[in-house]
């Protein structure tokens, strides 16, 4: 056992009765309503904090407009500077926002670390660096002159105004830098609603940005359910909304901000990620890639992989190396550093996943490992692989958002086209092979937002990612999130 000591600023801040942050400063709630933080790994419940009221929601969008008008004005470089400066603060108070990720989430302390603060570290400099780099184009109009007159033309990327970012609970730090970043770098304000799972970090990241030089009112929190992120994003005030989420909520958030008044929306939503595996495949790369692709943190991660696709000849030689490597697994408390597997996020979703344990036993699927949840307490789940029935197995539909991976054997390559095409989602998909040229003829048939190559999972700022077909709607990262957190103006002149 390796358990980290909690810091005393984690357990002042627990203790704190939390408000919102607003305005540069916390708020308090305008009701008397609450939300419990739970932490997953022992019921317990760790923190209350604020659910928020229609007051409140308005006051926030208020705020951010204000600090829209003064942010706006800061010149490129400051803004770069700030930004920096968020940075700075986040990987000083990397221990408090680790602890508080993983006491809210459940995602173990060296998860917590490496993702929720370091990863995110390097997501946010990677954005400061686009402040003084967002330009527009010169045109050469073709407006015959009908005298002395010339014609030019030109384009600006400007803000939009009040962005509204709405959190999921599998990453509660790095999903909202994403968003903060790519709404302040760009010029805009923004209203963070986080899961009502994990409000925690996102108020003290609020706390964090401000030292570090943010302008009050550019970045706001509001903690409260699904109830307060529909207030938010159909508020008058509200420009655009960034949303993270399922598709269920994802496709409701779309249809209101079109019925608001056509609010630009930007939709990062769940999916069942393929995993595409060859004949010629190194298969203990393989097994190694399927602990990486569909285990980590639990398989709470949007690009996760879920349904594997083997070839029928390899299948149980592959079966034997993932239950090898299953079984290795460390399953305890996710605040000890040799933990490699800790509870799931929360109650409601591990007992969404004992429903899925119960249809694999009635369905009558062979489970190759796992398919149980643990006894004792904590929302603790046993690794799981199992093998479909055929492509129309309800496994290999629809998301699970556990450790579950689901195998099924195909026959030539384009059954594994089609199986790995199949359905409705395209988030992101991988191939596994020896050969590079098997590869680069296989990525344009793909359907989906991102294709890796003998990896999976990993991603980088600078490499946009996002769905197509029902996983959603515009790209983060890269030079593509520009594209969704400005509009374009055009400018012709006449002289
Ligand atoms: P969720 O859709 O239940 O909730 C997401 C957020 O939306 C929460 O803050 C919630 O309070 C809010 N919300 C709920 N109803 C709302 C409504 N009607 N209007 C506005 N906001 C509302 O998702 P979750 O369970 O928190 O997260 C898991 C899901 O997120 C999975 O499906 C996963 O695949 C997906 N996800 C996708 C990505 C990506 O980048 N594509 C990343 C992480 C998670």
């Amino acid at each position: 056992m390796s358990a980290v000591s909690l810091l005393d600023q984690t357990r002042d801040f627990l203790a704190r009765q939390h408000g919102h942050y607003i305005g540069g400063q916390r708020h308090a709630n305008s009701e008397n309503a609450y939300l419990e933080v739970v932490n997953p790994a022992t019921e317990e419940v760790i923190a209350r904090v604020a659910a928020a009221g229609a007051s409140d929601v308005d006051a926030a969008v208020r705020s951010a407009q204000s600090g829209f008008a003064s942010w706006q004005e800061v010149l490129p470089a400051q803004k770069e500077r700030v930004l920096n400066a968020l940075a700075d603060k986040m990987a000083d108070n990397r221990d408090l926002l680790a602890q508080l990720e993983t006491l809210q989430s459940g995602k173990t302390i060296n998860l917590s670390r490496a993702f929720e603060v370091d990863q995110a570290v390097g997501f946010l400099r990677y954005y400061a660096g686009w402040a003084q780099r967002i330009t527009g184009q010169t045109i050469q109009p073709s407006i015959p002159a009908t005298g002395q007159e010339r014609y030019t033309a030109f384009t600006r990327r400007e803000p939009l105004g009040v962005v509204v970012g709405i959190v999921p609970w599998n990453f509660s730090i790095m999903t909202a830098v994403w968003k903060l970043a790519s709404a302040l770098v760009t010029g805009n304000s923004i209203v963070i609603k986080p899961s009502e799972y994990t409000p925690l970090t996102m108020l003290k990241l609020a706390e964090l940005a401000h030292e570090a030089g943010l302008p009050a009112g550019a970045l706001n929190v509001v903690t409260g359910d699904g109830q307060v992120g529909q207030q938010l994003l159909t508020h008058e005030g509200t420009s655009k909304i960034s949303f993270t989420g399922s598709v269920a909520t994802g496709s409701k958030v779309g249809a209101a901000a079109m019925e608001a008044s056509l609010t630009r929306v930007t939709l990062e939503l769940g999916g069942k990620n393929p995993m595409g595996v060859l004949p010629d495949a190194d298969m203990d790369k393989v097994a190694d890639g399927m602990i990486e692709a569909g285990f980590l943190y639990t398989g709470q991660i949007c690009a996760e992989a879920e349904k594997f696709f083997v070839p029928r000849s390899r299948l149980d030689e592959l079966g034997d190396k993932l239950v090898a490597r299953l079984k290795q697994f460390k399953i305890g408390s996710p605040l000890d550093t040799e933990t490699d597997f800790g509870p799931v996020a929360n109650m409601d979703h591990y007992r969404k996943l004992q429903g899925i344990f119960q249809q694999i036993a009635d369905n009558g699927n062979t489970v190759l490992h796992g398919g149980y949840s643990l006894a004792g307490t904590g929302c603790y789940v046993a690794p799981t692989a199992l093998l479909a029935h055929s492509i129309d197995d309800p496994l290999i539909r629809e998301e699970t958002f556990g450790p579950i991976a689901t195998l099924l054997p195909y026959d030539d390559e384009d059954e594994l086209l089609a199986y790995m095409n199949h359905g409705p989602y395209g988030l992101a998909a991988s191939l596994w092979t020896e050969s590079l040229s098997t590869a680069m003829r296989l990525i344009p048939q793909v359907q989906a937002g991102m294709v890796w190559v003998n990896m999976h999972t990993v991603l980088d700022p600078a490499v946009p990612f996002g769905g197509v077909k029902s996983s959603g709607l515009g790209r983060e990262f890269g030079e593509a999130f520009i594209d969704d957190f400005t509009e374009l103006k055009s400018v012709m002149i006449r002289y």
